[in-house]
């Protein structure tokens, strides 16, 4: 059978704007992750009435309530309180817990525990304790009238390690099935081409299904299955996985990997080589990306962020009759970006942005959008010229970071880098 899950954040600040629910963004995918349908997010205030009322429409239409948020020692704290009410559960006091509140307290924050935090050791009659290694409010679970009721912590690093160490686990049980999932990762085709081509796999597929995820020129393909065991199901999954990979070929940069970086992080180490950047229009965000990766240092030597035309020369090397004879905005001063970066920095390889995001032409009149990726090697230097066309300017960095990583990842593939 499967479960219906409502997600019910509790509290004022989120109504007020002050903070983003981004427990319901992590929630849901975990649940989705484990095959329980999410149909609602609710959000309420911290207002026992209003807590109430949510907790009444929710029971009547899931046989899952996830509630986080209100299950601190302060005054406003009231979603257990309230739950309780609603469920005609009593609290009781666990002094299991009450101890290593005290011990908590003693150890991490260097004082007796405050009485307020007495009431953080009752919990609903009969339930299960989902322990909080990271905080002081433990979760908890109870099933009543057939819905299982769900309390999470409110602070977000305190209910992710909940959600993954006991909800996951607690949500597994009520089924007998498992599911598994894996993502094909793509980069080149936009979202309606990939949809084209695929419609007729992904209507023909139940289980396993197919879906697509998209972000801007990116498309995630998730291939899900449904089975008895882990087993089962990877074994349902492999022909799939390797069908669309075959079908979709070089636009396909990994499965399971969650980003094109991590994905050329991977072929510069099996290669043995470094990487460096130059960079204009995206400001550095190339050498961000790569830079959030852990470990990275092993294999990318750094950048520049060459963004005024003296920067370009002075710095990277860009001969002035390139820039003054193609401008700053071109494939001639893109490639002499590259191999000024490769030159100062010893890497093996190196990869350049120079394009116009916008609002306005560059002072040539190049139009919003046109970018160009340099890169050069040792095989030489090559460049992918791109028309993103007028975009948000924000939109036109992220893309062309994007296909600067796809250029690296595409000349370490043993692939061409220019798009057909
Ligand atoms: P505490 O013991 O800290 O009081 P709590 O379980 O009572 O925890 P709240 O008081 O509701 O939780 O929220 C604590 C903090 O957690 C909030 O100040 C907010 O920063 C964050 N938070 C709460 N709910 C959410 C949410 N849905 N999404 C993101 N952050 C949240
Ligand atoms: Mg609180």
């Amino acid at each position: 059978m499967s479960h219906t899950a409502e997600i019910i954040a509790v509290g004022t600040e989120l109504l007020l704007g002050n903070i983003v629910n981004t427990n319901a963004r992590d929630i849901s995918q975990a649940l989705s992750a484990v095959g329980v349908n999410v149909f609602w997010h609710t959000v309420v205030g911290d207002n026992p009435q209003r807590l109430k009322d949510a907790l009444d429409v929710a029971r009547k239409r899931a046989d899952i309530i996830i509630t986080t948020g209100g299950l601190g020692p302060t005054y406003d704290d009231l979603t257990k309180q309230t739950i309780c009410e609603a469920f005609g559960k009593p609290l009781v006091l666990h002094q299991d817990i009450l101890d290593d509140l005290k011990v908590f307290f003693e150890k991490n924050v260097h004082m007796k525990m405050p009485s307020n935090n007495l009431q953080q050791a009752e919990l609903p009659d009969g339930c299960t304790v989902f322990d909080n290694p990271v905080g002081t409010a433990p979760g908890c679970a109870f099933e009543a009238d057939g819905v299982h009721v769900l309390m999470l912590p409110g602070p977000p690093f305190e209910m992710l390690t909940m959600l993954k160490g006991h909800v996951v686990p607690y949500l597994r049980n009520l089924s007998s099935e498992v599911i598994v999932s894996h993502d094909i990762m793509t980069f080149g085709l936009g979202e309606s081409p990939m949809e084209e081509l695929m419609r007729e796999k992904m209507s023909r597929m139940e289980n396993p299904s197919l879906a697509t995820y998209a972000k801007p020129s990116e498309v995630r393909l998730r291939a899900t299955a449904k089975a008895a065991s882990i087993e089962e199901a990877e074994a349902m999954l492999a022909p799939v996985v390797k069908d669309v990979t075959d079908f979709l070929g070089d636009y396909v940069y990994g499965v399971d990997v969650s980003s094109l970086e991590e994905t050329c992080f991977r072929l510069l180490k099996e290669k043995g080589m470094t990487l460096a950047t130059a960079e204009s229009c995206t400001g550095g965000r190339v050498a961000e990306r790569m830079t959030a990766l852990p470990g990275v240092s092993a294999v990318y030597r750094g950048g520049v962020v060459s963004y005024w035309t003296s920067v370009k020369a002075d710095v990277l090397g860009v001969p002035k009759e390139t820039l003054d004879a193609h401008g700053a905005v071109s494939e001639e001063t893109a490639r002499a970006m590259a191999e000024g970066a490769r030159r100062i920095t010893g890497a093996d390889i190196a990869v350049s942005v120079t394009g116009v995001a916008g609002p306005d032409p560059d002072e040539r009149g190049v139009p919003v959008g046109i970018v160009f990726i340099g890169l050069a090697t040792p095989d030489g230097i090559f460049c992918r010229p791109l028309d993103l066309g007028k975009r948000r300017r924000d939109r036109i960095q992220d893309l062309s970071s994007n296909h600067a990583l796809d250029v690296v990842r595409r000349y370490l593939a043993g692939l061409p880098v220019t798009l057909s």
